[in-house]
């Protein structure tokens, strides 16, 4: 049962999702007793790296149609590759790109589905059983999916990646593809930091700031880090941060290194968007404040002390 894993690049490069999503699959395909292969699509930059995670081969497919993202073309790469190299097992990152293909895939390929998977598949006696992530990552559950092809995105964060092999072969697919439905005319990055979906740095103020004139000491520690900065839903509502700062349910998901939080609750909603970070620190005047269930480091104390502190810290270490 091969398992084929779609490593996305951006720009041409790999990012830790890619090399997440190959760690994942070689141990898949380890559990399966199988080869994981990994799929890239597009101009990619050292494709056989991927085999240092695991693959133990890299297929690409390039073509014009591929030059901007179209769903539907993305799909129909991705399951013509797998129906020609016979994969029954197909991973995805849980990102955006992820979140918008998987449930086009299944479809396609006539496969169970399990969006937002958190642990390596348990494989026994034929069965297939994945762990994934529901009401907002409060819980989990687990899932069997019982159709011969199977189709999964891993949340990022959710395992560590691992080297396990050295680089590998490159060999071109060719795919039958439809012409694309939307053409991408330009894209423009925001100024300055990493966007917040690839941050790995994030400080992300919450109502405790009081008021825009007061986010100097947000903005001061994301500097010193080199971070990007977020916001809590109310702080975006009220016009305080643009709304593309806003993390959460109702806004992005991010799966950062670190991710400090100050002055914000930890309400399920704004959790739903940060638990998949790897590291979070909290900063609260109010021990009792539920955040701090969620953190892996705390601190009881005002932000408006605790913040420059902590950037001066910073800045000295760094000198
Ligand atoms: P508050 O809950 O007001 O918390 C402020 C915190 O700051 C308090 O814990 C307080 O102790 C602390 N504080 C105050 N002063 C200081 C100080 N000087 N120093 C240190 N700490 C201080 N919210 C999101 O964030 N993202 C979402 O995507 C989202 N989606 C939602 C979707 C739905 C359907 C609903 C109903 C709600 C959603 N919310 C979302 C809102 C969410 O329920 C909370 O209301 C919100 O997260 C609270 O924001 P907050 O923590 O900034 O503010």
């Amino acid at each position: 049962m091969m398992v084929l894993v779609f490593a996305e690049a951006t720009n041409g490069k790999f990012k830790k999702a890619a090399h997440e999503v190959v760690t994942y699959g070689a141990k898949t395909a380890a559990a399966l007793g199988s080869d994981c292969v990994a799929l890239t699509l597009g101009n990619v930059e050292d494709a056989g790296d991927l085999g240092r995670f695991g693959a133990t081969k890299v297929y690409n497919v390039s073509a014009p149609e591929l030059a901007g993202f179209d769903s539907g073309v993305f799909t129909a790469a991705i399951a013509g590759a797998a129906q020609q190299l016979g994969a029954k097992v197909i991973v995805l990152s849980h990102n955006s790109t992820g979140k918008n293909l998987t449930g086009r895939l299944a479809a396609r390929l006539d496969a169970g589905s399990a969006p937002g998977v958190k642990a390596v598949p348990v494989v026994d006696g034929g069965k297939f059983t994945v762990r994934k992530a529901v009401f907002s990552g409060k819980a989990f559950a687990d899932v069997e999916i019982l159709t011969d092809t199977k189709v999964v995105s891993l949340v990022g964060n959710s395992i560590p990646v691992e080297e396990s092999g050295s680089a590998v072969g490159v060999e071109s697919l060719t795919v039958e593809l439809p012409a694309p439905k939307v053409k991408v005319l330009s894209t423009k990055r925001a100024e300055g930091t990493t966007p917040l979906p690839e941050a790995e740095l994030v400080v992300s103020g919450g109502r405790g700031l009081k008021g825009p004139e007061n986010w100097g000491v947000i903005n001061d520690l994301a500097d010193a880090l080199g971070a990007t900065t977020a916001c809590s839903r109310p702080v975006a509502d009220s016009d305080w941060r643009p709304h593309h700062e806003h993390v959460g349910q109702t806004g992005v998901a991010i799966h950062p290194n670190l991710y400090i939080a100050a002055g914000i609750s930890g309400a399920i909603q704004h959790l739903a968007g940060v638990n998949s970070s790897k590291t979070i620190v909290v900063i609260n005047k109010d021990p009792e404040a539920p955040f701090f269930k969620a953190a892996d480091y705390g601190v009881v104390g005002d932000l408006f002390e605790v913040l420059p502190r902590l950037t001066e810290a910073v800045k000295k270490f760094k000198s």
